[in-house]
This record gives C-alpha cells, sequence and structure tokens, in this order.
C-alpha cells in the first residue's frame, strides 16, 4: 500500500538488516526467519550500499 510505503520512506523503523544473522527472528517483527523473511531486501540494501561506495556519490 502507497501508505505504508510512504511512511517507510519518511523514516519508519530503519532496519540495519547487515548485522541480522540468516537464523535470527527476522527484526521486521513478522516472526519468521530472517532467511526465510526479509533477506532478499536485505541484500538488495546492501549490494546498493556497497555500489554507492565503490561508485561515489559523485554525478558526472
Ligand atoms: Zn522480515
Amino acid at each position: 500500500m502507497l501508505k505504508t510505503l510512504k511512511r517507510w520512506l519518511a523514516g519508519g523503523p530503519r532496519v540495519d538488516y547487515s548485522k541480522v544473522r540468516r537464523n535470527d527472528p527476522c527484526p521486521c517483527g513478522r516472526g519468521n526467519k530472517f532467511k526465510n523473511c526479509c533477506i532478499d531486501k536485505a541484500e538488495k540494501q546492501t549490494r546498493a550500499d556497497r555500489d554507492a561506495k565503490l561508485f561515489g556519490s559523485s554525478k558526472g
């Protein structure tokens, strides 16, 4: 839902997935294991962070 997305973009509970282990309970609070829940999201986030560092933030 857009409302949820907006709220999330507005700075909802930002989770640092890089500190979560695969077998830990997912920090999103759904009660699933991380590897069965938000790990896809986390991997995308991690990759984006890494790419940002690799390529820098300069516009050109
Ligand atoms: Zn989750």
